[in-house]
């Protein structure tokens, strides 16, 4: 799902400490900066909401 970024949404995600990246999931494999579940990630990885007006979520994060 794609959602478009704002000022609200990052105000949000800052006081909330908003998590959905790969990073944060419980299927991602930090060694090889992969998806266990072989999806391809590259659109979840190394987002900065303070620098990108939209993110693309992942429909199978689960929080690890
Ligand atoms: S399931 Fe989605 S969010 Fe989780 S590691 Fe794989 S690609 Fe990233």
């Amino acid at each position: 799902m794609i959602t478009r970024v704002d000022e609200r949404l990052r105000r949000e995600a800052e006081r909330y400490s908003f998590r959905f990246g790969c990073e944060a999931c419980m299927a991602y494999d930090p060694d090889r900066r992969a998806c266990a579940h072989a999806y391809p990630n590259g659109d979840h990885l190394d987002v900065d909401l303070s620098k990108v007006e939209k993110v693309v979520f992942c429909k199978e994060f689960e929080v690890g």
